[in-house]
């Protein structure tokens, strides 16, 4: 690949493009004026979960076997880049009624799980809140947002990506302009902005990324292992770095304002799905998705010469960021983008 790539973006998507490219011998400059992790990326709870998504997530429900076959591309990415996977799975509790509308839709999708009675979920989640009974699934992973961003950005730098602290302004088909009035001689640009906006004058086909806002907490002193737990309207994600309890969707809100009733709000159900939070100390964050109509991303050229998108990743950006890089790696060597090309195409709206 005798290529020259700028990426706009440094979240997930951005970092796993440049990772690819640079282990393939592509000269890639990743410009963002962000620091590491101060994005989607790095708030996210880092699940990559086909199948709790399935069950949880209306717009995601459809998806499963394509959710399925992004986690898929993970464990052999993940020991290529130096990310660390858990492996635990996920267990989800609740009223028995709304466990069989998970269920049924875990189902309908094909996706494997097994049910838990109250006494099998209280011996894989120690300290659950007693007489809830659920299921389980094995097929979901989970990574460590900031863990995975530093091995990425960490991985493309050992084989000569270039990271630039600016922002991409514009673009005139063979150098992209940076906010810092430098140019950028390139092949492509890839636009992997997430749900951020500004370059629209490239690619009219970005106004069709809306905003969803996410309120996630984390208590750093509470560290325990096993499954991640899911109740309704809640999720607690355990981590080395501290236990993460998220997270709303607030539509089309595009600030990072963390609003402590919000939080209070989710803590509090995450203390009811788990009375030993009672008293936890949690940070808060806010970060925002970019989503489109029918809840998948926007990966692929666009009207503009030279312009890829890879934006619009919505929940599942942790999960589906090996795929899509993939087929930007496609993209940019001309090759079949694969089965995801037409689902993914940004001017499908
Ligand atoms: C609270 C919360 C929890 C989540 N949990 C999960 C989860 O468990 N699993 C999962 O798979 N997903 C999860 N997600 C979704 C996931 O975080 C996103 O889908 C994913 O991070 C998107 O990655 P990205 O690289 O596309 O965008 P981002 O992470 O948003 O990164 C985009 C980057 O582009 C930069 N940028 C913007 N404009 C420009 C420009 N003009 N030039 C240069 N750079 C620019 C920004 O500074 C930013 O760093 C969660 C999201 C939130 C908010």
């Amino acid at each position: 690949m005798d290529q020259r790539v700028v990426i706009a973006g440094g979240g997930a998507v951005g970092l796993a493009t440049a990772a690819i490219f640079a282990r393939h011998g592509v000269k890639v400059v990743l410009c963002d004026a962000a620091a590491l992790g101060d994005n989607a990326s790095g708030v996210a709870a880092g699940m990559l979960a086909p199948a709790m998504e399935t069950a949880f997530d209306v717009a995601s429900a459809g998806h499963f076997r394509m959710l399925a076959e992004a986690r898929d591309l993970w464990p052999a990415f993940a020991q290529v880049h130096g990310v660390e996977l858990d492996f635990s799975g996920a267990v989800a509790v609740g009223a028995p009624d709304v466990v069989e509308t998970w269920a049924a839709r875990l189902t309908e999708a094909g996706a494997p799980f097994e049910r838990l009675t109250a006494e099998e979920a209280a011996g894989l989640v120690p300290g659950i809140a007693p007489g809830l009974g659920g299921l389980r699934s094995r097929e979901d992973l989970r990574l460590r947002s900031l863990q995975a961003l530093a091995a990425l950005r960490d991985s493309a730098g050992a084989h000569g990506a270039e990271f630039i602290a600016a922002q991409v302004v514009g673009w005139d088909g063979r150098e992209a302009l940076l906010d810092d009035g430098r140019k950028i001689a390139a092949d492509k640009l890839v636009i992997a902005t997430g749900g951020g906006h500004g370059l629209e004058a490239v690619a009219p086909e970005l106004s069709t990324v809306l905003p969803i806002k996410g309120q996630i907490a984390q208590a750093r002193d509470v560290i325990v292992d096993g499954p991640v737990l899911r109740g309704e309207g809640i999720y607690i994600c355990p981590s080395p770095d501290g236990l993460i309890v998220g997270a709303t969707m607030e539509q089309g809100r595009a600030d990072r304002d963390v609003d402590p009733e919000v939080i209070d709000a989710l803590t509090a159900r995450a203390t009811r799905l788990l009375p030993a939070l009672d008293g936890a100390k949690f940070e808060a964050s806010a970060a925002v998705r970019g989503a489109t109509a029918d809840g998948l991303p926007l990966v692929g050229p666009v009207v503009a010469p030279g312009v890829i998108l890879a934006v619009g990743a919505r929940r599942n950006g942790w999960l589906l960021a090996p795929v899509i890089a993939n087929m930007i790696a496609a993209y940019v060597n001309n090759e079949d983008a694969g089965p995801l090309a037409a689902r993914f195409d940004p001017r499908r709206f």
